[in-house]
C-alpha cells in the first residue's frame, strides 16, 4: 500500500516560509507583484485565477487581474502586454490560456518579457530550462520536482516514464526529470504499448489527461506515481488519469487527485513570481 504524497500539505508548507520571504522583501523595499490576464468568459479559467488571486494574497504578493471581454483583438492585448513590460512595479505577468480564436497564443507568449514570464511559456525560458540555465521553468513540472524532493524520493538513475507530450507538462517534465538526472522515457498518443515502457519504470508521471491510462498491471511493483490529470468521473467527481484504487495497491508513494499535483502548481507559480521580484531587483 503506497504512500499517499499530500501535494495539499506541502503546499500549505511552502506558502507559509513564502509569506516569510515576502515580509522580509517588504522590509527591504520589494513589493512581488504579479498582473494576471484573463480573455473571455472561459468558467475554468476564472476559477483558475481566482485561485491564484487568493494564492497571492495569502503570501503577501501583490496580485492584480485584467479582466478583458471574450471579443478583444490581438492588437489590444499585446498593447496592454507592452504596457505590463514597461511597467517596473511589475514582477510577473501571466496571461491565462486558453485564449479566444481571433488571439495567436504563441504571439502573445512570445510579447511577454522573459525576465516576467513566470509561466515560463516563452522559447527563452523553455530554452534556459533545457540548458539548465537561470530561468523560469513551468508551475506544474516544477511541483512535482519539489513533491519528490519533500518525500526524499531519489531521482537520479531512475527509469523515469512520462506520459504526455504538452508543451506546458509533458515536455518540461522531461527536461526537468533529465536535469536531475533520470534516464527519461516520453509517451505519447503514438506511444506504441504504453505498458512495455511502463512496467519498466522507477518513476512513472501521467499527464495525458485520460481516465485510467495508467492501471495496475501497466505498473512495476513499488514504483512511485505521478498524476498530473485533471477529469471528471461518470459522477462528475474530480479524477486523474490513473486507476488510483488498484495502483496505490502495488505503488511505493502515489498522488491522489484533487490534493496532489494541483495545489503544487499554484505554489510553484508563487515561487516564480518571489524570484522575478528578486531577480528584478537584482538587476
Ligand atoms: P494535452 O492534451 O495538451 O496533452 C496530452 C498529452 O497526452 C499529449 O501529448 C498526448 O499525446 C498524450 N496522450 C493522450 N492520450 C494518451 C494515451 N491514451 N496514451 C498515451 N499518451 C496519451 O494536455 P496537458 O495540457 O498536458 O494536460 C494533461 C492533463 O493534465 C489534463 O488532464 C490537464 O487538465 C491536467 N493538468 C493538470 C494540472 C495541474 O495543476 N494539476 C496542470 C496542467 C494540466
Amino acid at each position: 500500500m503506497a504512500t499517499i504524497m499530500d501535494g495539499k500539505a506541502l503546499s500549505q508548507k511552502l506558502k507559509q516560509q513564502m509569506k516569510l520571504r515576502v515580509e522580509e522583501m517588504k522590509q527591504a523595499g520589494i513589493m512581488p507583484k504579479l498582473v494576471v490576464v484573463l480573455v473571455g468568459n472561459d468558467p475554468a479559467s476564472h476559477v483558475y485565477v481566482r485561485n491564484k488571486h487568493k494564492a497571492c494574497n495569502e503570501v503577501g504578493i501583490l496580485s492584480e487581474v485584467i479582466e478583458l471581454p471574450e471579443e478583444t483583438s490581438q492588437q489590444t492585448l499585446l498593447e496592454i502586454i507592452g504596457k505590463l513590460n514597461q511597467d517596473s512595479t511589475v514582477d510577473g505577468i501571466l496571461v491565462q490560456l486558453p485564449l479566444p480564436k481571433q488571439i495567436n497564443e504563441k504571439t502573445v507568449l512570445r510579447a511577454i518579457l522573459p525576465e516576467k514570464d513566470v509561466d515560463g511559456f516563452h522559447p527563452v525560458n523553455v530554452g534556459l530550462m533545457s540548458i539548465g540555465d537561470e530561468g523560469f521553468a513551468p508551475a506544474t513540472p516544477s511541483g512535482i520536482i519539489a513533491m519528490l524532493h519533500e518525500y526524499h524520493i531519489p531521482i537520479a538513475g531512475k527509469n523515469c516514464v512520462i506520459i504526455g507530450r504538452s508543451n506546458i507538462v509533458g515536455k518540461p517534465m522531461a527536461a526537468l526529470m533529465l536535469r536531475h538526472d533520470a534516464t527519461v522515457t516520453s509517451c505519447h498518443s503514438k506511444t506504441k504499448d504504453l505498458a512495455q515502457h511502463t512496467r519498466q519504470a522507477d518513476i512513472v508521471i501521467v499527464a495525458a489527461g485520460r481516465r485510467n491510462v495508467l492501471t495496475a498491471d501497466m505498473v512495476k511493483e513499488g514504483a512511485v506515481v505521478i498524476d498530473v490529470g485533471m477529469n471528471r468521473n461518470d459522477e462528475g467527481k474530480l479524477c486523474g488519469d490513473v486507476d488510483f484504487a488498484a495502483v496505490k495497491e502495488k505503488a511505493s508513494y502515489i498522488t491522489p487527485v484533487p490534493g496532489g499535483v494541483g495545489p503544487m502548481t499554484i505554489t510553484e507559480l508563487l515561487e516564480n513570481t518571489i524570484l522575478a521580484a528578486q531577480r528584478h531587483h537584482r538587476a
